[in-house]
């Protein structure tokens, strides 16, 4: 699916001895790279967000000489950025490297191949914070929810903000130089493994809200899981990139776990149930999600197939977080309804004492 040309080109940037393989000290490199960026700062300023026009917008490799010397020296071509930041080679421009922390807070206003993906999570990190305190001082008191249900909600949307805001966090200071990167991703990473969990976690203490025993062994079952996913994260040794296939196969086994205590869930009420009947496809649709929102991610979708033409908009990681952002908004609506049926006895929506918007 790559062209040949492509991959050349990516071969020899791999094996290239002159890449810049900054640690964050003050090489020579990063020195001039730094007095660059200073200097390049205002024409970066000139670029305001807007779509027509965008120098970077366009591959690298299709740009003339001129063009090239127009985009200025302040966003990168793949062949051009450290190796620690090349991650898809598919994406083949558009790269900001070596920034300081107001220069990161600065470009978060300006196009390149990481805008989107900051602001997707930035406005879905606003708009799921008005959720939250909606729910808090309106929608918890409305439908009767207890204390611990009350916590629970709180938990589970406040997880979902606090991980979206890592991720913003994550995109817009990960060009700093190596070790930030490093330490971001693996914040980053943490933030995925809480979401899941919220999500994971939430199902079973909704699904099992009437059955104190099985919901503590299910929780427990997927604490002990979510442990061993942090464990291989952040273990000296298993943390390495060429352990990447095992912690995925932990990761992975995760979500299928949750297809556990979903089909106990579904034995115990039967099918016939009106909570079943109610909830059950928007249980699954989750697991869609999940599997059509990975095979994006991991395929580099769509952006493998015409590499260079998707480096600001349309790559897969930027659908990856709309992705991430709907299933958060669609479980939370998923949640409610749960635990109105629970409260409620009933799960007629029509007679929800709570909207449920999604
Ligand atoms: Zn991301």
């Amino acid at each position: 699916m790559e062209p040949a040309s492509h991959r050349k080109q990516v071969a020899r940037s791999d094996s290239s001895e002159s890449q810049p393989e900054s640690d964050g000290s003050t090489s020579e490199n990063d020195a001039s790279s730094r007095s660059d960026v200073k200097g390049s700062m205002s024409s970066l300023r000139c670029f305001p967000i807007s779509l027509p026009g965008m120098p970077f917008a366009t591959s690298a490799t299709q740009l003339s000489p001129t063009r090239k010397k127009d985009r200025g020296s302040r966003l990168k071509i793949y062949e051009d950025i450290p190796k620690w930041l090349q991650n898809n080679h598919f994406i083949r421009d558009g790269y900001l490297v070596h920034c300081s922390a107001s220069e990161c807070i600065q470009s978060i206003w300006h196009w390149h191949n990481e805008t989107l993906n900051i602001w997707t999570h930035l406005l879905g990190f606003f708009f799921l914070l008005g959720i939250f305190l909606y729910d808090v001082y309106f929608r918890l008191p409305l439908i009767g929810a207890n204390s611990r249900d009350t916590w629970a909600c709180i938990l589970i949307t406040g997880t979902y903000c606090f991980t979206l805001l890592l991720s913003s966090i994550y995109h817009t200071f990960k060009c700093m130089n190596k070790k930030m990167y490093y330490l971001l991703l693996k914040t980053d990473v943490v933030g995925i493994g809480m979401s899941l969990s919220a999500t994971i976690m939430s199902g079973t203490y909704y699904g099992f809200h009437d059955n104190e025993f099985w919901q503590t062994f299910y929780l427990t079952c997927e604490i002990i899981i979510l442990s061993i996913i942090y464990f291989v994260t952040f273990h000296p040794v298993m943390g390495q990139p060429q352990f990447e296939p095992q912690r995925n196969v932990v990761i992975a086994s995760y979500v299928l776990f949750a297809m556990v205590p979903t089909a106990h869930w579904v034995m115990l009420n039967g099918l016939e149930s009106p909570i079943i009947q109610f909830l059950l496809h928007r249980v699954v649709m989750v697991f869609v999600h999940a599997g059509v929102a990975l095979v994006i991610f991991a395929r580099r979708f769509p952006e493998c197939l015409y590499p260079g033409t998707m480096d600001c908009i349309g790559a897969s990681h930027q659908i990856w977080h709309l992705f991430v952002i709907l299933a958060k908004l669609w479980w939370h609506e998923t949640g409610f309804m749960f635990l109105q049926c629970h409260l409620q006895k009933s799960c007629d929506k029509d007679a929800f004492k709570s909207p449920v918007f999604w």
